[in-house]
């Protein structure tokens, strides 16, 4: 087990990068992020008193564009999982070929203990404290755990108040009135099912005799779940921070979705009730969804949920990471070992950050493509990318994780070599 996230995102580079074939400089310059910023954000909050709270920001690589990554609200945040966030970014940028490198950014709270106007509050003492760190020419956020469209409009609106200029492309994910894409609400979850379904071809995967088990069930989890149901697959595990639902027979994704949304305080930004207290089923924890005897296993919540210590109880065929870092380093061989073959995070989310860069592109162009052009677009380079990993893995025989690894690394070894290398000026 090692120390922290980052450590073990910076095992697999290491690991990753050896066998890409690309000179000890590439690898050295992905060893250390570009720029950190931690900063005390001051809240007033409800009852007149002052918070503080503690955020984050971390630009990791800037080698193929400006940095790119969410910001997530969670009291788990801290600067290694921020900089183990931000390393996948870079990674997942190059790999889908988009002109970004990556970024990540958090705040140690637990939102669902804020009111609203705390919320608000709280995310504009965010970008007042990284105005000059953030921009749309330099690092662009965007939506991660417990932080959503309203919260990114907000986020916008601040820089815009800060700067004295319109400058809707500083962030992604906004509302569509703001200058969100259309698209981008459930972009992370098309793109995953978009592998799925890939894959499905590739193993001759029948839809209606495939089980499917989601852990989170946010805006990855849901549209994921979503699209796969809708194309026939059998959901028939869901679970949320409180805990999961079982049922053979599968679940209808909408139905459970929209309980979820009824129970919601009315007046709350987050959902208070679990998805166990809805439908028909058999209650299981966290830990006994991800050992379930299903087709696909998504996890879709926080990182380091499959550990060396539980990796060989989980007995699905295949493993969809649309979580970022959802099987610790140290689990690979474990899975691996059980034959289990996993998409991993750097290709299944990247429907996300695809599509954050569309909105990106259409607010810099002042232009709005409509939704089939949106759809068009992400599939064609989550195909590609997903074709491109998988005909690597079998000409070298190679995980999909180290096959997606060893082409993004090369791509950021292009822009490293084109500065030139030690090669370069020692000739
Ligand atoms: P979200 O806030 O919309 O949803 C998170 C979900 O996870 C909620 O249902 C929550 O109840 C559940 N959850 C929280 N703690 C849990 C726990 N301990 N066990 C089980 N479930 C738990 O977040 P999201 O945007 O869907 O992000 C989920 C994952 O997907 C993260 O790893 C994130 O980095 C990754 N991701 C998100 C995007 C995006 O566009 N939103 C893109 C790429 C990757």
């Amino acid at each position: 087990m090692t120390d922290s996230i980052f450590e073990d995102a910076l095992a697999r580079l290491r690991q990753y990068g050896e066998s890409a074939g690309v000179s000890h400089e590439v690898i050295e310059s992905l060893m250390h992020p570009l720029s950190m910023l931690t900063a005390s954000l001051p809240v007033r909050m409800d009852n007149g008193s002052k918070e503080y709270f503690t955020g984050y920001r971390c630009r990791y690589n800037n080698m193929l564009g400006p940095t790119k990554g969410g910001i997530r609200f969670h009291p788990n945040v801290s600067m290694p999982e921020v900089q183990a966030l931000a390393l996948w970014m870079t990674i997942k940028c190059a790999l889908v070929g988009l002109p970004y490198g990556g970024a990540k950014g958090g705040i140690i709270v637990d939102p669902k203990n804020l009111s609203p106007m705390e919320l608000e509050r709280l995310s504009r003492a965010y970008v007042r404290a990284m105005a000059d760190f953030i921009g749309p020419q330099t690092d662009i956020p965007a939506p991660d755990i417990y932080t959503n469209a309203r919260i990114m409009g907000w986020m916008m609106n601040e820089y815009e108040a800060i700067k004295r200029i319109k400058a809707p492309s500083v962030i992604t994910g906004k509302p569509v009135r703001l200058g969100g894409s259309l698209g981008r609400e459930d972009a992370t979850g098309r793109g995953a099912y978009l592998c799925i379904r890939e894959l499905s071809k590739k193993h001759q995967l029948d839809p209606g005799k495939t089980t499917v088990a989601v852990q989170g069930f946010g805006n990855g989890g849901y549209n994921v779940a979503r699209l796969l149901h809708d194309a026939g697959y059998h959901i028939v595990a869901i679970s949320d921070s409180k805990g999961g639902i079982y049922s053979p027979e599968g679940f209808d994704v909408d139905s459970i979705y929209e309980e979820k949304q009824r129970t919601r305080r009315v007046q709350a930004m987050y959902c208070e009730q679990s998805v166990c207290e809805c439908v028909d089923h058999d209650v299981i924890s966290n830990e006994e969804l991800l050992k379930l005897d299903v087709d696909i296993l998504i996890p879709a919540a926080l990182e380091g949920v499959i550990t060396e210590n539980n990796a060989a109880s989980v007995n699905a065929k295949y493993i969809v990471e649309v979580a970022n870092g959802p099987i610790l380093s140290t689990a690979d061989p474990i899975i691996e070992e059980k034959g289990i073959t996993v998409i991993p995070d750097v290709l299944a989310n990247a429907g996300g950050v695809t599509v954050s860069y569309f909105e990106w592109v259409q607010n810099r162009q002042g232009y709005k493509w409509t939704l089939d052009e949106v759809h068009t677009r992400l599939q064609e380079i989550m195909i590609e990318a997903f074709n491109e990993v998988w005909d690597l893995a079998e000409e070298r025989n190679l995980s999909l994780r180290s096959a997606a690894y060893t082409l993004a690394i090369r791509r950021i070894g292009e822009a490293v070599e084109a500065h030139g290398t030690r090669d370069y000026f020692s000739k």
